[in-house]
């Protein structure tokens, strides 16, 4: 059986398995396991307090769970490293609130991303070569914000802000993008867009979303995990967990 485990665990981009954290003797995170597989997008669900954010803090290092394995890339422990060192590895994270450098272009936004520990200052008057110039121009694209590219963020729609925080993780070149409620605030046509966006993203990456609305969760069309009390309570196509009635009770419950 360990042979199995270890040889599942190879194929997938993050692997929790029996993962447990407690706050103050309340377990927030309840014997959790879960599988991404390399390349694939999920959405994850549940009402509030299910344990949504304290899951991405484990795999994020933030949090460090009680018990239980955290496998990132098929055979790194994460909980043998902390979050500085999580950082590095590939793991982009996107909280709900978008940040980015309101003073500046969106093509420096995304400049000031790809090079990372460069100053402000530099990044901005560096000459970019011909590989960097490409590789903003390809994101520039897949966030939908070529023709803005010289517009200053400050005078983004709240939406194309998301977008362009979208684009500084993608300049990071994660392996794993995980995603916090991206579509909270946004338009309906930005939310259909957002969609397609987050699709294109999958192409070529893993990435996990947590979002609510369940409108644009079907429109990701990808598998969904829905966490309740910690733990997985439904898993599968938006429509089978939809109509799972153990859903049901616990989004009519409340
Ligand atoms: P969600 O993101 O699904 O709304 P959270 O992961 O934020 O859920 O929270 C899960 C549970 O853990 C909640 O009951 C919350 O109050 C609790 N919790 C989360 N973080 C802490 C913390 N640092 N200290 C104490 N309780 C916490």
């Amino acid at each position: 059986e360990a042979e199995t485990k270890e040889s599942l665990r190879k194929e997938t981009i993050l692997y929790l398995d029996g993962v447990s954290v407690s706050f103050d003797g309340f377990k927030a995170i309840n014997n959790l396991s879960f599988l991404l597989q390399k390349g694939e997008m999920r959405a994850i669900i549940g009402p509030n307090g299910a344990g949504k954010t304290t899951m991405m803090d484990i795999i994020t290092g933030k949090t460090r769970p009680d018990e239980g394995e955290v496998f990132f890339d098929g055979d790194i422990d994460l909980t043998k490293h902390d979050e500085p060192a999580i950082a590095t590895m590939g793991i982009g994270r996107k909280f709900q609130k978008p940040t980015v450098f309101e003073g500046h272009t969106v093509e420096d936004n995304l400049a000031l991303a790809l090079s990372g520990s460069r100053s402000i200052f530099a990044s901005i008057f560096h000459h970019r070569d011909e590989e960097e110039e490409a590789r903003i121009t390809g994101i520039l694209e897949t966030i939908r914000l070529y023709p803005l590219r010289e517009t200053s963020a400050a005078n983004l729609s709240h939406g194309q802000k998301q977008w362009l925080e979208i684009g500084m993780l993608l300049a990071q070149d994660p392996k794993v993008l995980l995603v916090d409620e991206p579509v909270a605030g946004m338009t309906d046509a930005e939310t259909e867009e957002t969609a397609r966006l987050l699709r294109d993203i999958a192409r070529d990456h893993s990435v996990v979303v947590v979002e609510h609305d369940m409108g644009f969760v079907r429109d990701l069309g990808v598998k969904v995990t829905c966490l309740h009390e910690g733990s997985v309570l439904s898993e599968g196509s938006i429509d089978h967990v939809s109509s799972d009635p153990k859903v049901v009770e616990v989004y009519l419950g409340r």
